[in-house]
């Protein structure tokens, strides 16, 4: 059997599956890997505890995988004034569980994160000029896997992003825009999937995790839709980077730390004007295709609400670092759809480019996790497929 099951032109893209794999693993997935473990783009900010705009709570999964350690209102000054840090020593990694939860310290924007603008993302619902109740969490230390979280309430919240906001479309739909807004959930789904998969619990007892690779078969491998779409919403994301390489190369990455920041401003230099990806995949999205037709603006209304409503649903999932990273991953596929479409600088060149420093985390974080899926599933989809193909 050939290793390889994907092959051809990635949909809506310029590039192969093959000419993915291959970028992504000696240029993309090593860059980005390092430019999240940088301190600007491991802090996020974020709302933990909302209320659900939908429907009354159903209560948060209490299972010890589902809670998030935050950040102590003194770990930014202290870890900032450290010299050089690369990567987390073992006393960070340990869980802060248990402490009192943490305040946030307004102050840090001003004092840490220089630089950057409130804007409002007409595709969220997100509001980072908000600060009540918003905490710093150490993505590093809160690291995507499984949590336990599963049953109703999960289901719950699927069922009502894809019933209500991006049905899954027939094979006669001709609307690009709304097979783009599926595309990019499903992708997203995948993804997450295969974080479970990849960091799974497998002795409670022992707390033995590893590798669940029947349930990543059972819940991406086998739909080769869901792989597809995986590569779709890597591309689409990638694209919305490239595309805002002169705003992200000057942006600011400070955080007091000379050293680690301007580590972060070269890493992000080299994911932005790679040659390796310029030669291969120069596009891997084409947005100019869409929003075309008569109804395009209408349309972009109708899917923005639909996006900015699976935003909202973000705060109905009932476990905190579930909610932690889809509130974080929504936000970086909004500012996706921000860059790619919601900044025409063409027609409108005083209206320029706008980002947040908690989107651009939120882009560059999503990237992240999208590329260490496709990695995932290229370097042990075919052993997976080929055991399960010999039972
Ligand atoms: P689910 O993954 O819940 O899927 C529900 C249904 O959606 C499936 O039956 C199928 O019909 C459809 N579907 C599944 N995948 C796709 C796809 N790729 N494209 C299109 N349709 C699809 N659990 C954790 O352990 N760790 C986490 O970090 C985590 N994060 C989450 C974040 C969010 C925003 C949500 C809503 C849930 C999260 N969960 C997490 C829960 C997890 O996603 C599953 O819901 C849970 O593990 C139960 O899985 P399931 O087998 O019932 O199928």
């Amino acid at each position: 059997m050939d290793a390889r099951k994907y092959t051809g032109i990635v949909e809506d893209c310029c590039c192969d599956y093959e000419t993915v794999d291959s970028l992504n693993e000696g240029v993309l997935h090593p860059l980005l890997q390092d430019l999240v473990r940088t301190p600007f783009f491991r802090y996020f900010k974020v709302k933990l505890w909302c209320d659900c705009p939908f429907w009354l709570d159903d209560g948060m999964c209490k299972l010890r995988d589902c809670s998030v350690c935050e950040c102590p209102e003194n770990e930014f000054p202290e870890l900032f004034k450290r010299p050089i840090q690369y990567g987390l020593s073992s006393d960070d990694l340990k869980c802060q569980e248990g402490k009192p939860q943490a305040a946030v310290d307004r102050t840090l924007d001003s004092k840490a994160f220089r630089g950057w603008i409130e804007v409002d993302n007409p595709w969220t619902l997100d509001d980072e000029t908000d600060n009540s109740g918003m905490t710093y969490v150490n993505l590093q230390l809160n690291p995507e896997r499984y949590t336990g979280y599963t049953g109703p309430s999960a289901r719950r919240i699927w069922d009502a992003i894809y019933s209500e906001n991006c049905p899954k479309y027939q094979s006669g739909e001709i609307c690009q825009e709304k097979k783009v807004l599926y595309k990019l959930i499903s992708g997203l789904h995948s993804s997450i999937s295969i974080h479970i998969a990849a960091e799974y619990l497998l002795d409670e007892a022992r707390n033995l995790w590893g590798r669940n690779l029947e349930l990543m078969y059972d819940r991406v491998l086998r739909y080769p839709d869901r792989v597809r779409n995986l590569y779709f919403t890597f591309m689409f994301v990638l694209r919305a980077v490239t595309k805002a390489a002169n705003y992200l190369e000057q942006a600011e990455y400070s955080t007091g730390n000379l050293e680690e920041d301007l580590k972060a401003q070269s890493l992000m230099r080299q994911l932005l004007y790679n040659p390796k990806l310029q030669a291969a995949c120069p596009l891997p999205f084409d947005e100019a295709k869409l929003w075309q037709g008569q109804s395009g603006p209408e349309l972009k209304l109708e899917i923005q609400k639909n996006f900015r409503n699976i935003s909202g649903l973000m705060d109905c999932v009932g476990c905190e670092k579930c909610r932690l990273w889809g509130k974080l991953q929504i936000l970086g596929l909004g500012t996706a759809l921000k860059i790619l479409f919601s900044v025409d600088s063409k027609n409108h060149p005083n209206k320029p480019l706008q980002l947040q420093r908690n989107e651009v985390i939120a882009l560059v974080n999503l990237l992240h996790r999208l590329a260490e899926s496709v990695k995932l599933v290229n370097e042990i989809g075919p052993s997976v497929e080929k055991t399960v193909e010999e039972f």
